[in-house]
């Protein structure tokens, strides 16, 4: 899977994030390419400007359109698949589902906003999706596009050691994963929960999924109104509700 990026400050993505653990190890092997295109380079002003004041007035800049126009134009595109998209607050919101569905295409093309965002007939002529990676405003797209990059990375195959390790997460079956534990069997005088050392793979089975489903019923109880639940689970469900509701009536 091929990564255009399109920003003014290409050194966030060509120091540390991208060349360090697994993402680095990905585009050292050739599963993932990443190309930074420096936005400014296509300004054709003197200064280079790539930004100009509001049209109506008021605070702030907004990216000029010529530049990116043009730097876009300038991606080669991939035969397969490709997808442009401007990260964007105002764009639908980012999940595990989205990024499911991003890592079918074969280049996304991704377009960081800087100040007030881009001209407006940038998104209508040239973006094909806004996404946006949460209700919150930041200075500029290029953390969102990383955020995306990695999400959608790692679940291309071979990008993970072991590709069904992203199929346990959190979100992928609609529920939040179980806790997990390492070495020592006891710290600060607390235990590993005895079924995690049985051996007893039925069991631990069974564990992991009573303890997902009660840390969604806990802390995400709104993924169960859409998680695919067996009987079994329901049953268990019922089962960890009535005991919260006599905890409840005895505290
Ligand atoms: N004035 C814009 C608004 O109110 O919708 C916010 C612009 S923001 C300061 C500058 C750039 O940061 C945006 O163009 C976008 O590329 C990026 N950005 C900020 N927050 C984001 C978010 N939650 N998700 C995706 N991109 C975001």
């Amino acid at each position: 899977m091929r990564f255009d990026v399109l920003t003014i400050f290409p050194e966030i993505f060509l120091s540390g994030y991208l060349s360090s653990g697994i993402l680095g190890k990905a585009i050292t092997k050739g599963l993932l390419k990443v190309r930074v295109v420096n936005i400014r380079d296509f300004a054709d002003d003197p200064h280079k400007s790539t930004d100009d004041r509001p049209y109506g007035g008021g605070e702030g800049m907004v990216m000029k359109p010529e530049p990116i126009f043009k730097a876009l134009e300038c991606v080669d595109r991939d035969e397969g698949k490709s997808l442009t998209i401007l990260l964007s607050p105002q764009g639908e919101r980012f999940h595990q589902g989205l990024a499911w569905e991003l890592c079918g295409y074969n280049q996304l093309v991704l377009v960081c906003g800087r100040y007030e965002g881009v001209d407006e007939r940038v998104k209508e002529l040239c973006i094909d999706r806004e996404i946006s990676i949460g209700d919150y405003v930041l200075t500029g797209g290029e953390l969102p596009a990383l955020v995306l990059m990695d999400a959608v990375a790692r679940l291309i195959p071979g990008v993970l050691g072991n590709d069904w390790s992203a199929r346990e997460d959190s979100f992928q079956n609609g529920l939040l994963e179980y806790p997990h534990y390492t070495r020592p069997r006891v710290f600060q005088g607390r235990e590993v929960p005895e079924v995690l050392l049985s051996g007893d793979h039925e069991r631990i089975r069974n564990w992991r999924r009573r303890q997902a489903l009660k840390r969604t019923l806990e802390r995400r109880p709104d993924l169960l109104e859409s998680a695919a639940l067996t009987a079994e689970d329901k049953a268990i469900l019922r089962e960890l509700k009535a005991e919260k509701a006599s905890m409840d009536e005895e505290s």
